[in-house]
């Protein structure tokens, strides 16, 4: 019998880390923009774009939905645009960009140019609800892959659901082929979320997580994977790795953080970035 799956374990992620070079600079790991955070969400786009931060990119700029937020003071080093266009869209043809987290209705209309131009694209949340509800987006997605720009799709279970016009009990009885379906249909890297996170992409074999537990079951560790995915493919942006490993790996190191918390009861999303730093 040929195996069905990979298992994504500590190896994967010690094979996709990233020594920095000693005259590397900034630029050497890419920028990545966060567009997310409607009114009331915003703490979804902030967890996202810190994540980005720790995982490494090069800058991170911050594109709310809707409104407006103070300076992070504990996090200076995030910069912020008040429109994604205003950050300067001729560069989103070589940058690293997440749509979705806490975006609501918002997110839908920044899809189009978003799936037209980013070279690297993370869709979560409202940004997959939006994907579900209209078909040109879709199609629009689809025609990514052929223009040699890279997807990836972080669905939960109903997310997945209703990409795949059924009901989440469906999907979970059957996730392998839930998770492999929408990545041959999208032509993406999808992950499904939940236990056993399952890391499908067009044509490959699928990576099953074995790391992770119910203390992630916990508002905003959603948009810390989201985001950290964006910083760590925003430093291998030059190419060279397998994007499926990648991914695997990001979602290896965010179950070993949860696994690393000894307590029980919830791990908070934000110290969830501080226990993911401390293992990458
Ligand atoms: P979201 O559903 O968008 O809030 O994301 C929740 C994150 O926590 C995903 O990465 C899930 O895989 C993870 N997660 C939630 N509950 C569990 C669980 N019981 N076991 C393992 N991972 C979980
Ligand atoms: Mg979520």
């Amino acid at each position: 019998e040929p195996p069905q799956a990979w298992l994504a374990g500590r190896a994967l992620h010690m094979a996709m880390r990233t020594p920095r070079g000693h005259a590397q600079h900034k630029g050497s790991y890419g920028d990545a923009f966060i567009v997310a955070g409607a009114l009331g969400m915003h703490g979804a786009a902030l967890l996202a774009a810190r994540a980005a931060l720790s995982a490494g990119a090069g800058r991170v700029y911050l594109s709310l939905l809707e409104g407006s937020m103070p300076l992070d003071p504990t996090r200076p080093e995030l910069m912020q645009r008040d429109a994604l266009w205003n950050a300067g869209a001729e560069r989103l043809g070589t940058a690293t960009v997440l749509c979705g987290c806490g975006g609501g209705k918002a997110a839908a209309a920044t899809l189009p140019p978003l799936l037209e131009q980013a070279a690297r694209l993370v869709i979560d949340a409202d940004g997959l609800n939006a994907l579900a509800a209209d078909g040109s987006l879709a199609t629009a997605l689809r025609e990514r892959d052929g223009r040699g720009q890279a997807t990836v799709l972080t669905p939960h279970p109903l997310e997945a659901a209703r990409l795949l016009d059924c009901t989440a009990a469906q999907v979970q009885a059957d996730r392998l082929s839930a998770a492999q379906r929408l990545a041959d249909d999208l032509k993406a890297v999808v992950v499904l979320k939940g236990s056993g996170s399952v890391v499908a992409a067009p044509g490959a074999l699928p990576y099953v997580n074995a790391t992770g537990n119910a203390a992630l079951a916990s508002p905003g560790t959603g948009d810390v994977l989201a985001g950290w995915i964006t910083g760590q493919w925003s430093t291998h942006a030059g190419g060279g790795t397998s994007l499926q490993a990648l991914v695997a790996a990001t979602v290896q190191l965010h179950g070993a953080a949860a696994d690393a918390h000894a307590q029980h009861g919830p791990l908070l999303a934000l110290d969830l970035i501080g226990a993911m730093q401390r293992l990458a």
